[in-house]
């Protein structure tokens, strides 16, 4: 499916059929967030969304939150952080990052976190230890990021910084969403469902004036007084925008959204120039844990050689997986360590076991004495609880010599990779939307999937790190449009 949108003249549509001070498009987090602050900064504000309610991918999502700083979980969990240690390592681990927005974004965290609750996002004050791709029950705080994985771990005190909304298991967001929808009915938000928004209504100077929304009774044209805010999500969903930005991953892996997270707020905004950026960005999964006992193992690739620390966050070694011959990659385990992963849903296959690593080389089609050099390498070190090549925490570091040897195959090609992309709009501090020198377009927001997130690779993703600065930065563009002091 191949979107296009064409900015709408004003002067060429008449009059309008209904008006607002501040237009939201998408009721998913950061379109809520949005009309919240926007009302409460004292603007009328119309929510528009495409579905028969609001929730988005946000209300299928995990529900977990990056936030940090020294919030009251962390403080609970007996964690000491700071605004400036969260901001060390967001720096650190981000390719690019935006100095500004990543500050802002760490010294408002603990408000933030603050601000959530008192929306009712209920927030147990509980951890769960040790890697897991989410907590099973209820548990909040837990590690989602590359915190502990070296240099970051030298450059920062690792702390633990993914708040899971108190859904069980995977459903947090349903939560978090249940409690912000009611919120924004609470405060007498007015929403517009079953109704698209297609084309950005502009003026002779270019400003955004308003949107063309489509019902199935027809167009209407509704004015937007101080500021259209684009939230619609991500481009997951479109195949097109995909297969242009993302070639690789659209052959071979499984996109994760929901059917309106088409893209369509990255048309409108360049309908009317704004900037995109990261377009090629995706934080791509297929985790190897749990267990965690799988850590032990070393990833290699079809040359038999390790390329990632396998203490990384599964969306880094995903993403140094995807850069690998053929996208090609094994997990290599020795018997005293063996163990089926258990995201059944990632489809890693058990490839076969040997007595030794000679066999397994040689099964596996490696070059002659490659992963025996590799394994050599790597057991030298292990015995001393080093890893020289990639620097594993030595919690996961052990000789590989108890035969039989295992391999599973991880490849991209083989594994049930899913994955969501990072690109967007290019926005400012307020989530403004910028064109490409870096200059406003008035009238005009963007927030949440649809904007270019913080980390623009699954190498620097941490599990939280889109509904986090999607309700931050969308808190931000309400109080903005609406013309309030903001945060
Ligand atoms: C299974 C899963 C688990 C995830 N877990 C996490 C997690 O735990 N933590 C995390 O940070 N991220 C997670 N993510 C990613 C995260 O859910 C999304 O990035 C985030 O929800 C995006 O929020 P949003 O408000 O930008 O978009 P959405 O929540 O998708 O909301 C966009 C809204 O816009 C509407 N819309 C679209 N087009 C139009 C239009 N033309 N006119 C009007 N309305 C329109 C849509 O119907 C939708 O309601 C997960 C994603 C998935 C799929």
């Amino acid at each position: 499916m191949s979107l296009k949108s064409e900015a709408v003249k004003q002067s060429g549509i008449g009059r309008w059929d209904r008006s607002a001070d501040v237009v939201v498009v998408g009721q998913g987090i950061a379109g809520a967030c949005a009309a919240l602050e926007a009302r409460r900064g004292g603007a009328e504000v119309l929510i528009i969304e495409r579905a028969s309610g609001g929730g988005g991918a946000s209300a299928i999502s995990a529900g977990v939150f990056y936030l940090g700083g020294g919030t009251d979980v962390q403080k609970a969990c007996g964690y000491e952080d700071s605004a400036d240690n969260m901001a060390r390592f967001l720096m650190a681990n981000t390719e690019h990052p935006n100095d500004e927005l990543v500050r802002l974004f760490c010294n408002h965290s603990v408000e933030h976190f603050h601000w959530l609750e008192s929306q009712g996002v209920p927030f147990e004050r509980s951890g769960y230890p040790g890697k897991v791709f989410f907590p099973p029950g209820t548990e909040c705080l837990y590690s989602t990021g590359n915190e502990k994985v070296w240099p970051y771990r030298e450059i920062a005190e690792p702390v633990p910084r993914g708040h899971k909304a108190a859904g069980a298991g995977e459903t947090g967001g349903a939560v978090a969403m249940h409690a912000l929808l009611a919120k924004c009915a609470e405060e007498g938000i007015p929403a517009l469902y079953d109704s698209r928004v297609t084309a950005l209504v502009v003026n002779e100077a270019g400003h955004v004036t308003g949107v063309r929304v489509r019902q199935t009774t027809g167009d209407l044209h509704i004015e937007a007084r101080r500021g259209v805010i684009l939230a619609t999500g991500g481009l997951n969903m479109n195949e097109a925008m995909a297969r242009e930005h993302i070639a690789l991953l659209s052959d071979t892996s499984i996109p994760i959204g929901i059917p309106y997270n088409d893209g369509i707020g990255i048309v409108l905004g360049q309908s009317v120039g704004a900037a995109v950026a990261a377009m090629d960005g995706v934080m791509a999964t297929a985790p190897i844990y749990p267990p965690e006992q799988l850590i032990k193992g070393i990833i290699v690739n079809r040359n038999g050689e390790r390329f990632v620390a396998e203490d990384a966050y599964h969306g880094r070694t995903a993403q140094f997986t995807m850069e690998q011959p053929g996208q090609t990659a094994y997990l290599i385990v020795d018997a005293e360590i063996f163990a089926y992963p258990e995201m059944t849903t990632a489809r890693h296959a058990l490839i076969d076991g040997w007595e030794t690593v000679q066999e397994m080389e040689k099964a596996l089609g490696m070059p002659t004495g490659a992963l025996q050099k590799t394994m050599a390498a790597y057991n030298r070190d292990a015995a001393a609880g080093e890893d020289n090549q990639f620097h594993k925490q030595g919690d996961w570091i052990k000789p590989l010599d108890v035969g039989p040897y295992a391999a599973f195959d991880i490849s991209f090609t083989k594994s049930a990779y899913v994955y969501m992309t990072l690109g967007g709009l290019e926005t400012g501090i307020h989530g403004e939307a910028l064109d490409a020198a870096g200059r406003p377009i008035q009238g005009l927001y963007v927030v949440g999937a649809c904007a270019a997130h913080i980390p623009r690779s699954g190498k620097s993703y941490a599990s939280g790190l889109s509904l986090a600065p999607g309700s931050f930065f969308g808190r931000r563009a309400g109080r903005h449009a609406s013309g309030a002091v903001s945060l």
